[in-house]
């Protein structure tokens, strides 16, 4: 249409003119004085359902859905109070569905033109228009839910304008500031940064924002609370950036972590303290072990001494004294006896650990058949029946693991009841260790002396009951601990016992 002149002319063509208009994609409408429908175009039919001839001589408020139709009607008092001027609104029209639309319509009073008297509309389908605008105010909706929903304070920070929009619960929440108010002051956040954060939280943010094509940023720094005291917080933001890559926009959430953070540094004092006993631990360990070494190996020589002076004694003056003298003698003898005993197994507990790197393979099958072999008069003895499990091969230090089924068995062999023992034994592989355990049918234990039996010469029994000096099991505690495990007891009075025990892979 360069030629305005060709143009007139298309349009003076009356015939011409109706081609347009039937063929233009919004609906065009002439009423007359008495608001009806004279011409409408085609158009009504695709936007609205109808059929032209439908419409034609129908008043125009017909057309009009029920709830906007006060709307209009008040509009259109100022249409006929105004001719020749164009008023737009958006309403709803009928469709022959019996719903309704959305339409854009332009209305001009044209009364007093020749030829047209009456009012020409027209209007456009809106539909996409509002369906995106609803699609906007549900997405808002969200967005505010959604802040909401989470206990985080949120921010929108419009970095052109440099203001900042904050919404959410989350800021009055956790750090006694009014979202709005907060909103309205400039520098607001930026004042209430921990000085010894501020300039390397700024650096950071700045280096993400301006300094790469990063969309992401976050940080962890303090602010200043409403009550004067500091939190510390997680903030991270989106960025959005312009088609040159200037970020524009951010986006962002702040969370409270001042709790994660003081339970951090308490877990870490902890630590360290738990640390220092440990080591404090191990050094009294190694100096009560280098003590009970000494002691045992010093405490032998005047002992041996003491002992081969008293069966010289005994030998020579030996029913030659009196009967007490006698007595006096012999129960000597048997302190010194027990004084070897105790100091021996001293020595043996004391020793328990020092081949401790010595770590085989160890078939547990094969080293419980060389066990039985040692038994085997006892087993003879007590009737006992044994019953082993198929065990796993493990890797361990040989002689101790040795040692510690030689005083689990030697135990079940020893505090069976008057049935004849049945001992059992069983192991397994678990994850990142090996279990196993010693059954027996023995006196059982009371479960209050489930620890102190595994405590150096702690017994439970009169050495005239059952022999022994109660170093078995603390010998036995040491191997398992040697080889990262854990030792205990199962058992009742009357029931048997069983023994557990780990071996770490
Ligand atoms: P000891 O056998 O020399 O007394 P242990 O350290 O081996 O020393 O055992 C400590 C105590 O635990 C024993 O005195 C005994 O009372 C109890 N005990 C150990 N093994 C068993 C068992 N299999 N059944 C019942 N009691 C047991």
């Amino acid at each position: 249409m360069e030629n305005p002149a060709v143009n007139d002319s298309f349009i003076a063509n009356a015939q011409n003119f109706r081609v347009l208009l039937e063929n233009t994609t919004d609906i065009i409408i002439h009423a007359n004085a008495q608001r009806e429908i004279t011409y409408i175009s085609p158009a009504v039919k695709r936007i609205m359902g109808f059929e032209v001839t439908e419409t034609i001589g129908k008043r125009l408020r017909e057309l009009v859905y029920e709830e906007d139709l006060a709307k209009l009607l008040a509009e259109f008092e100022r249409v006929l109070a105004s001719p020749g001027i164009t008023f737009t609104n958006e309403y709803r029209v009928k469709t022959k569905q019996g719903g309704f639309i959305w339409v854009e319509g332009t209305i001009i009073n044209l009364m007093q033109v020749k030829g047209v008297e009456g009012f020409i509309i027209n209007q456009r389908d809106i539909t996409e228009k509002k369906e995106k605008a609803q699609e906007l105010i549900n997405s808002n909706e969200r967005f505010l839910y959604a802040a909401k929903a989470t206990d985080d304070a949120i921010w929108d920070w419009d970095i052109e304008a440099d203001e900042v929009v904050r919404t959410g619960d989350g800021l009055k929440k956790h750090f006694g500031y009014d979202p709005v108010d907060a909103s309205k002051e400039k520098e607001f956040w930026i004042n209430k940064v921990h000085p010894d954060d501020l300039q390397r939280m700024i650096a950071k943010r700045n280096q993400v924002l301006y300094h790469s094509g990063e969309s992401y940023w976050d940080d962890e720094y303090r602010i200043l609370k409403a009550d004067g005291k500091f939190a510390y917080i997680y903030d991270k933001g989106y960025i959005i950036r312009d088609k040159e890559g200037k970020p524009i926009r951010m986006i962002g959430a702040t969370q409270n972590i001042t709790q994660r953070r003081e339970a951090e540094a308490l877990l870490v004092e902890l630590n360290t303290r738990l640390k220092k006993r440990a080591d404090e631990l191990v050094t009294s360990n190694i100096e009560l072990e280098r003590f009970a070494y000494v002691a045992s190996h010093d405490l032998q020589e005047p002992l041996r001494m003491v002992s081969s002076f008293l069966q010289l004694f005994k030998k020579k003056y030996q029913g030659q004294i009196d009967e007490t003298a006698d007595q006096y003698i012999h129960f000597a003898v048997d302190g010194a006896e027990r004084m070897k005993k105790l100091i021996l197994d001293l020595l043996e507990y004391s020793r328990v650990g020092s081949n401790r790197d010595i770590h085989t393979a160890v078939d547990m099958n094969e080293l419980l058949k060389d066990l039985f072999d040692l038994f085997e008069k006892a087993i003879e003895e007590t009737g006992a029946r044994i019953i082993i499990q198929q065990l796993p091969v493990i890797k361990a230090n040989k002689t101790q693991v040795f040692q510690l089924f030689q005083n689990l068995v030697g135990n079940a062999l020893k505090y069976h009841s008057d049935l004849p023992p049945v001992i059992k034994i069983d192991g397994k592989e678990e994850a990142g260790q090996y279990l196993f355990a010693v059954h027996d049918n023995g006196i059982g234990i009371d479960p209050a002396f489930f620890e102190k039996i595994f405590v150096i010469f702690q017994r439970l029994h009169n050495k005239n009951d059952y022999k022994g000096t109660g170093i078995g099991l603390a010998i036995c505690k040491k191997i398992v601990e040697r080889h990262d495990g854990r030792i205990w007891v199962e058992s009742q009075p009357g029931k048997g016992s069983s023994f557990y025990f780990t071996i770490s892979k």
